[in-house]
């Protein structure tokens, strides 16, 4: 049985035939870099901080741009809150289909958690439907059982913005029925058809 990543969500909503090529063929074609990659040095960074590492030699060895950036990131309130745990993998069970990724950080304030996710590339058009958004903040209240109230906070490192997501009933309820209708439609898939009209930047199109 699968355990359904965003990532695999969102490449099946794109194209089916790229899910098949990525997800069941396992083929893996070598990409530019992209701003994510370029993040990946923050990201570590601030996971060794947040466990209380000391990273003095590493914030010495960063670039102006990356030291710009992680500086954006410290002085974040929601990067501030109390620590809970961090590059954490979380899943859960939603219907017949397991769902799960990996969190940048999650911090608490009181009963009031939140899920930390640094963008230094774009934030999701739609935050608030990104198979991510959904993902994590089910997994996250399945995990934690009880809270005054859980948010998904984008730390958009590109223009120093916070975008906020709180779990509410309404919002929990569409989510799963949204996962579940998504990982059905997968499941059932028999013939991974092509499905967009964004061939020309995708990383299959020498060969599809
Ligand atoms: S080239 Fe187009 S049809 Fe082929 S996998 Fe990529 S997006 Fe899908």
């Amino acid at each position: 049985m699968n355990n359904f990543s965003p990532n695999m969500l969102k490449t099946f909503k794109e194209c089916p035939k790229k899910y098949y090529y990525k997800y069941i063929e396992k083929i893996s074609v070598p990409q530019k870099s992209t701003p994510f990659e370029k993040g990946k040095k923050v990201h570590a960074l601030a996971n060794y901080y947040l466990r209380g590492d000391d990273i003095t030699k590493l914030e010495k060895a960063l670039t102006a741009e990356e030291a710009q950036v992680w500086n954006m990131l410290k002085n974040n309130n929601y990067f501030q809150k109390e620590y809970v745990n961090s590059e954490y993998n979380l899943s859960c069970k939603i219907g017949e289909f397991w769902v799960g990724g990996r969190i940048d950080a999650l911090v608490k304030d009181g009963n009031n958690y939140y899920i930390l996710d640094y963008k230094t590339g774009a934030v999701p058009q739609n935050p608030e439907y990104d198979y991510q958004t959904m993902i994590y903040l089910i997994a996250a209240a399945k995990f934690l059982k009880t809270f005054d109230s859980l948010t998904f906070i984008y730390i958009d490192l590109k223009n120093d913005l916070n975008h906020k997501i709180e779990l509410t009933k309404d919002r929990e309820n569409q989510y799963i029925n949204e996962l579940v209708s998504i990982c059905t439609q997968i499941n059932k898939t028999q013939n991974f058809q092509q499905n967009s009209t964004k061939c020309k930047y995708c990383e299959y199109n020498k060969f599809c």
